[in-house]
């Protein structure tokens, strides 16, 4: 008896700490007719006492082919809310299932009803997952710092302390020569706690579509805080099934219709540098990627798949025409990063060996000779914080530094045939 009584306890305690963390709940539902083009499930009660901060809602079937439309409603205390439809995920897809986006539901509900507006040949499966703030949860504050370190980030126990959202066991590598931009296709409120949504993307990925883990490198919330996904060059699950060679990373909103905060782009930015100069990355030019066949800029956005005929472009519209109509100024804007500048990502061997600065310290005059066949077309001066401070399109080949105070500067040179070297140089 006293063991019995034990193993109660210790039963309700599993189920109240199973609770103490964001969950998942499946319904696989049948409908039943009710009219000609509605066809309903029975109420499911949603029955939970903690206190979660939202619902993520998505779907499911391993008929590919369905072609049925899907539809929710909640209610509270028998107040039901209007139908609203899972339309289809263009944005990843899954070669074993059909998967429907997601969407968040921020009431409290007591009952949840599925309809469709025809008969499925196969069941179909809703999940619902519960967002539920950890006590541990352990949030970041947004930092501001200009360089090709790895920026501060908040990693896997950070936004997932309960330890419920474990990495695959056995990733794929691969060495990145593009970095890929999405947008999550979702918009979010004030006050959002945005670990909470990266655990509920992380559950639609690997719950609802069947991944491995979450499919995002990296993910940016609007304060600028970064999030390690699957992490530093692990192949992921976000190009359209041309993931080989890419590092994703997933701006939270929806930039079809909002406009990226300066935060998000500050934190992107420095991201993108770190991995460019990382992975040696050309951020400017467009480069051939292998998998899908196409040349593209070394940032790229995830509808620059769209063109391919390999893997499985969707004609998705991510990252948003707000956020891919920026693609051009962070492209320009990482280049003009000192520590990109200096670590000569870009430099063009021919060209690097082919000039010489001199003298080098200076006081005053510096020569840049080139023995080979360009000319040099423009020079930019940048200072040791990698801001740049001076932009000449020489005459001569002769640079002043009179008026400049003494330091370390980064001279970058682009040639009449378009090739760039960056020199060193101290000013005394
Ligand atoms: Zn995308």
């Amino acid at each position: 008896m006293k063991n019995l009584l034990f193993i109660v306890i210790f039963l309700i305690s599993l189920i109240s700490q199973a609770q103490q963390n964001s969950f998942g709940l499946e319904f696989n539902t049948n409908f039943h007719s009710k009219t000609k083009n509605e066809y309903l499930s029975i109420k499911h009660l949603i029955q939970t006492d903690k206190e979660y901060q939202f619902i993520t809602i998505s779907a499911y079937t391993f008929n590919k082919s369905e072609n049925a439309h899907f539809y929710y409603r909640t209610s509270i205390n028998g107040n039901w809310s209007s139908w609203d439809e899972l339309t289809e995920d263009i944005e990843s897809q899954t070669p074993d299932r059909k998967s429907y986006h997601f969407k968040h539901i921020y009431d409290t509900i007591d009952t949840i009803q599925f309809k469709a507006n025809k008969l499925t040949t196969e069941s179909i499966n809703f999940r619902l997952f519960f967002s539920i703030e950890d006590e541990t949860s352990n949030i970041l504050n947004p930092k501001d710092i200009l360089n090709c370190e790895l920026p501060n980030y908040c990693d896997r126990l950070c936004w997932c302390p309960s330890g419920n959202c474990p990495q695959q066991t056995n990733p794929t590598y691969t060495n990145p020569t593009h970095i890929i931009v999405h947008h999550s296709a979702t918009n979010y409120g004030s006050g959002t706690n945005y670990a909470l949504v990266v655990q509920s993307y992380w559950d639609y990925h690997v719950n609802n579509h069947g991944w491995s883990d979450i499919g995002y490198n990296w993910l940016v919330d609007p304060n600028g805080i970064i999030y390690e996904g699957r992490g530093d060059g692990v192949q992921g699950a976000h190009f359209s099934c041309m993931n080989s060679g890419t590092m994703g990373v997933c701006v939270i909103g929806n930039f079809e219709s909002a406009t990226p905060t300066y935060e998000t782009i500050s934190a992107l930015e420095n991201l993108i540098a770190w991995e460019a100069t990382d992975k040696e990355i050309d951020v400017v030019t467009t480069h051939y990627h292998q998998a899908s066949q196409l040349d593209l800029y070394g940032i790229s956005g995830h509808r620059d798949s769209n063109s391919s005929t390999q893997g499985c472009p969707s004609g998705t519209v991510c990252p948003g025409a707000n956020l891919y109509s920026l693609l051009p100024d962070i492209r320009s804007d990482v280049s003009d990063f000192p520590c990109y500048v200096s670590a000569n990502v870009i430099d063009n061997l021919d060209l690097s060996n082919f000039l010489k600065v001199y003298p080098n310290p200076t006081f005053d005059i510096t020569n840049i000779e080139n023995s080979g066949n360009s000319s040099i077309k423009e020079v930019s001066i940048y200072n040791s914080l990698g801001i740049k401070i001076k932009k000449i399109y020489p005459i001569t080949n002769t640079i002043s530094f009179t008026n400049f105070s003494s330091g370390l500067y980064f001279v970058k040179v682009l040639d009449s045939e378009n090739r760039t070297a960056t020199i060193k140089l101290v000013k005394e």
